[in-house]
């Protein structure tokens, strides 16, 4: 239907829940970080020794709808986030290479400011503090719930990219969860 309908019309109304109904406002589709950052294209970067972790997170991530990269040493992990653009970087602490300590503190001397969680085994007061000093964002100690990194992961990127707002956004339609206020192609609209 047209976008001129008048906003408070009953087709106005019907197009905007047929619209809305697309929306997933409880925020466990793959879509979810698509419609809440109003782009397709969010990267990370799994630098991760371990194979069947590195490629378990990487699929599941995938599904969730990121693009992902997965690095199994910390000299070419190292190299991919110093090259390529990434949203967010999930850093094991014990690689090859050159261990993952290291790997942030080389990023973060270089500029590199992508907001990267660190995963370690050694669950320790010792390495988080020491993860934290060299500029990781965020910590997380093995084993964990791969729903508590996917949430702490979208935290991350949220927080980086500046959206604290609770706005979600599909096409022109934008919902704002915290004020319940909707608009559609900027116009405020009216739910009954
Ligand atoms: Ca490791």
């Amino acid at each position: 239907m047209s976008m001129r309908a008048r906003a408070g019309s009953s087709a106005y109304r019907a197009n905007l829940r047929k619209r809305a109904g697309s929306l997933d406002l409880a925020g466990d589709s793959p879509h979810f970080g698509r419609l809440c950052f109003g782009r397709s294209d969010l990267r990370i970067l799994i630098v991760e020794d371990e194979p069947t972790l590195g490629n378990q997170l990487k699929t599941t991530l995938e599904q969730t709808g990121y693009a992902v990269d997965l690095s199994t040493d910390g000299e070419d992990g190292h190299f991919l986030g110093s090259t390529e653009e990434y949203d967010a970087v999930i850093l094991d602490l014990g690689l090859p290479e050159i261990d993952g300590l290291t790997v942030l503190g080389m990023w973060r001397r270089e500029g590199r400011d992508f907001p990267v969680l660190v995963l370690t085994a050694r669950d320790s007061w010792s390495d988080k503090v020491a993860g934290l000093d060299a500029g990781a964002d965020d910590y997380l100690a093995k084993p964990f719930q791969t729903e508590e990194l996917i949430a702490r992961l979208r935290a991350l990127i949220r927080r980086a990219s500046g959206n604290t707002s609770s706005e979600l956004v599909a096409g022109d339609v934008r919902l704002d969860t915290r004020s319940g206020r909707v608009t559609l192609a900027g116009e405020p609209v009216k739910l009954t």
